[in-house]
């Protein structure tokens, strides 16, 4: 039964901006307390974690979303070797070996990015640049067959909870994380200013595939939200090829992709293919078999 109390109300107009706030405040606390920057920003993605888990079991958007105990299992898989792992390796040698090349060659690359700017102003401005490679590079893969067989990975589950937000290829998260992150390592960003894009970037990334029963408001014109990214995930292509930001929508906004319908709600979500694979493993192999992706 829908909870329509006053209490809800307010819970699902003020959840999105308080949980960022308080995560947010969580990282900058630890920050300043003396702890490291990489952890501090963890421990605020955790804390987002946690309140929206307790958000979607008390306000749930849908009831039959409530996933699993085994698709739980695969998506903590997902997190923890995509996700977490991955970016680590990657940036422990590839940006430490292309940083050496660059400076061994002149390439005086950190020039470029307005380091002397408040760290705010510089988390907004990474946020809007970072997302405008990876609108795009979202596009070509829903577009070209041979990237979306990759990309369907994502777009497999029949339902949406927070934890499948960090289902992806490691094949397309490398791609991901070359366009998204490794020029502003490259450019030498602080760690402050990439702690923060990343408390960001894990909450409302979140947010955006969680069940939780929220309304962003005046939001869903600046960031991507759930109520956006739902119909990204539609089944129908047609609503799928839409709302491609990852942070933020005003990409899709400037290039006429944003939908946001106020007479229905989403059909069904993922694959047409209902016997695409489920289990991690499986799915590792999957882009590489033609034609199992569907539409
Ligand atoms: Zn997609």
């Amino acid at each position: 039964m829908v909870n329509t109390s006053v209490g809800a109300k307010i819970m699902s107009a003020a959840s999105y901006p308080a949980v960022i706030m308080l995560g947010f405040a969580v990282y900058t606390t630890l920050a300043k307390l003396g702890l490291s920057v990489t952890v501090a920003s963890y421990v605020g993605a955790l804390v987002g974690a946690i309140l929206i888990t307790l958000l979607e079991i008390n306000l749930p958007y849908r009831q039959d979303w409530i996933p699993d105990a085994r698709e739980i299992g695969v998506d903590a898989l997902y997190m923890i070797t995509v996700q977490v792992a991955l970016p680590f390796f990657v940036s422990i040698s590839i940006v430490v070996a292309l940083s050496d090349y660059l400076k061994g060659n002149g390439y005086a690359v950190q020039r470029i990015w307005p380091h002397d700017i408040p760290v705010a102003a510089q988390v907004c401005l990474m946020l809007l640049v970072a997302d405008f490679p990876r609108y795009w590079l979202h596009r070509a893969f829903h577009k070209f067959k041979p990237m979306w067989r990759f990309h369907a990975v994502h777009h497999s589950p029949h339902h949406l909870y927070w934890l499948n937000v960090g289902r992806f290829h490691p094949i397309e998260k490398a791609i991901q994380y070359a366009v998204d992150a490794l020029p502003f390592a490259l450019m030498g960003l602080s760690k402050e200013v990439l702690g923060a894009y990343f408390v960001f970037y894990a909450i409302n990334g979140f947010f955006q595939h969680s069940n939780c029963r929220v309304h962003l408001g005046p939001l869903n014109y600046i960031v991507s939200g759930p109520e956006l990214h739902r119909w990204h995930h539609s089944e129908l292509s047609k609503e799928s090829d839409t709302n491609f930001g990852n942070n933020l929508i005003i990409w899709d906004l400037l290039f006429g992709t944003r939908i946001l319908p106020r007479d229905r709600s989403v059909g069904p979500l993922g694959l047409v293919n209902r016997q695409y694979p489920t289990s991690f493993f499986a799915q590792m192999k999957s882009p590489f078999i033609k034609d199992l992706e569907g539409g």
